[in-house]
């Protein structure tokens, strides 16, 4: 099979990821629970997986750097925190179900920053417009995991700080391919799952907090620390981490972060902008096909093929032996905003560990499909 659904989850690990989790199952206990070797061993590794999030993503503390399930967990946590019921968020148009359905429970009011697709410079106005004083936070996904389209968080970040606003970074798309400064940007917090662009495994995500956030907790209990108060601690991490911790998840995702370190984000995205931009250019080659594609896209690729319906043309290419994905990818707003809610779009998305004969090899099959 030629895997290309790494913006669902990436399938193909870095070797050291999967060693490092199957050694955790057994060995290591939970990090705070007990003066015992398995226990000391266990807060040994988890803080070094903080280190290596902090120095890759530009937090200064280490213990700002939160474990969570996935980055849904990650974003209700930032969510919670920051919106009462009722409250007022702004967001870009190109925002997941990881976003707005957390906001719907607590019928928050949301204003969007509407743009066309690829059109950075036209959504930084946007922002510009719809960001009031008083607004309780912007919540902006840095890059769409539809269409690929990069947002100018750096520069929205600065908004919200000259207006005095607390932003929410969504960086499930971007973390891995692009740089993330939480602490120079001066976010609230930004979300990512490990288990993508991390390479790490399956229920590890991250929340990073910045400085002096207000934070609530989403689950309540036991942390190992200050255990005879009734309260959850006031220091992080121990606030936003009740429970024992996925340590073989922990574990894997800190090998999954020195893979990325080693590589470099810069060398991860140029390759993944190659086999995007290598398969783009085949398939608007094809006259049934229409390719969504604009610049500074990462390796999420989008395309529709005229009268093959989404969920045909990827069982086809299932058949085929491509995993790709169709339909509305969880973010039905981002099909809105891209004109795209009715169909759908079959998506091909790229992580490291993909060739470019696989991008070459998507490319026949859809020609295939479209008879030709
Ligand atoms: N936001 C975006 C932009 C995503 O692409 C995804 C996952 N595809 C999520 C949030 C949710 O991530 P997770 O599945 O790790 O909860």
């Amino acid at each position: 099979m030629i895997y290309l659904d790494c913006a669902a989850t990436t399938l193909q690990k870095p070797p050291a990821v999967v060693r490092a989790a199957a050694w955790a199952v057994g060995r290591l206990a939970t990090p705070g629970r007990g003066g015992h070797p398995a226990a000391a061993q266990a807060a040994a590794l988890a803080f070094r997986c903080r280190e290596e999030a902090a120095a890759l993503f530009g937090v200064a503390d280490p213990e700002r750097v939160i474990f969570t399930a996935n980055a849904t967990h990650a974003l209700n946590i930032a969510i919670r925190s920051l919106v009462p019921p009722g409250g007022r968020v702004v967001l870009s148009g190109w925002e997941h179900n990881a976003v707005t359905r957390p906001l719907a429970a607590l019928d928050a009011k949301v204003r969007i920053a509407a743009t066309p697709l690829f059109r950075p410079q036209a959504a930084l106005d946007a922002f510009r417009a719809a960001v009031e004083p008083g607004v309780d936070a912007v919540i902006c996904t840095h890059v769409s995991n539809v269409f690929g389209y990069t947002l100018p968080v750096a520069d929205i970040a600065a908004l919200c700080r000259q207006r005095g606003v607390p932003l929410i970074v969504d960086a499930a798309q971007s973390a891995g391919c692009l740089p993330l400064d939480l602490d120079g940007w001066g976010a609230a917090f930004i979300a990512m799952p490990g288990h993508k662009g991390l390479y790490g495994p399956q229920g590890t995500g991250l929340l990073l907090c910045g400085r002096q956030v207000r934070t609530a907790p989403l689950l309540y209990g036991g942390t190992g620390s200050a255990s005879a108060s009734p309260e959850m601690p006031p220091f992080l991490p121990d606030r936003l981490e009740a429970g024992t911790h996925n340590m073989p998840g922990i574990a894997g995702l800190l090998q999954g972060l020195r893979f990325v370190r080693c590589m470099g984000t810069g060398r991860i995205l140029a390759h993944e902008r190659r086999l995007t931009a290598q398969a783009a250019g085949g398939l608007k080659r094809l006259s049934r096909v229409r390719v969504f594609s604009g610049p500074a896209q990462t390796g999420v690729l989008s395309f529709q093929i005229a009268g093959v319906d989404c969920e045909e043309a990827a069982a086809r290419l299932g058949q085929m032996g491509i995993a790709v994905r169709a339909g509305l990818h969880c973010a039905p707003m981002a099909h809105e905003s891209g004109g795209t809610f009715e169909e759908g779009t079959v998506r091909a998305s790229f992580s490291a560990f993909n060739t470019q004969g696989e991008a070459a090899r998507l490319v026949r099959c859809v020609a295939r499909l479209t008879g030709r």
